[in-house]
């Protein structure tokens, strides 16, 4: 990562502490990374100042930056190693898929708001990811190009997974999803076992913007 700004060093330590550690995340490699990502270079500079609140933030056009705690707990549950090949859903702002980017080998992922694209787009390129590729789509449909992936995570809820998604993960794959309707949804982890069945086990209870179909207008 290119050197940034620290001036947020401090809310950003208070962070990890007070949110992750605080609510039993414990994965080393996910502090570490969560403890180095500047987040308030993800958010208009009129919100930095919150960018390390407890909550989520607005990114515009009705959409939010998760809430660090959730971020943290999906990408604790991904399990990822440096061999992986990650799809993400939903990447709006850029901020998980920064986080990502270090954790696995590759990240694809995919954001159907054209202004959110270029938005994430923008603030990836600063750190110069060499194993990021982003695509303006449908998340609905994955990327079935480079399927299959070890694992798959959306940020946006659903009734349920959609087919296609289920379909290109990988045996031995991970996929975290929230999954309920507008009232709440679950924070949901499920894993492809080498016989095929799917194992289920829920992780928190969290409030995500759904899951749309098609690719939203310019
Ligand atoms: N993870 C991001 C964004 C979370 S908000 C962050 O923390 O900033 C959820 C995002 O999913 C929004 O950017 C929204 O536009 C996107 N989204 C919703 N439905 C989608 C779909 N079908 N395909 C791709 N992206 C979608």
């Amino acid at each position: 990562m290119p050197p940034y700004s620290d001036a947020f060093a401090r809310p950003r330590r208070k962070m990890v502490e007070e949110q992750l550690i605080a609510r039993g995340v414990d994965s080393p490699r996910v502090l570490a990374v969560l403890g180095e990502l500047p987040r308030h270079h993800f958010v208009d500079e009129a919100l930095a100042s919150r960018a390390y609140a407890d909550g989520p933030l607005p990114i515009g056009y009705g959409q939010t930056i998760s809430q660090p705690f959730i971020v943290a707990l999906t990408l604790q549950a991904l399990s990822l190693k440096p061999t992986d090949r990650v799809l993400e859903i939903g990447f709006g702002c850029g901020y998980q898929t920064a986080a990502l980017a270090q954790m696995a080998a590759q990240v694809y992922a995919i954001e159907r708001v054209p202004d959110l694209f270029d938005k994430g787009r923008r603030h990836l390129k600063e750190f110069r990811f060499a194993n990021v590729f982003l695509k303006l789509g449908d998340g609905h449909l994955g990327w079935e190009e480079f399927a299959p992936f070890d694992a798959i995570v959306l940020a946006a809820y659903a009734p349920q997974v959609p087919t296609r998604l289920k379909n290109q993960l990988a045996t031995g794959g991970r996929l975290v999803a929230p999954l309920g309707d507008a009232v709440g949804q679950s924070l949901v982890l499920f894993t492809k076992k080498t016989d095929g069945a799917v194992n289920r086990r829920p992780l928190a209870n969290c409030r995500f913007v759904p899951l749309v179909k098609g690719l939203s207008a310019r």
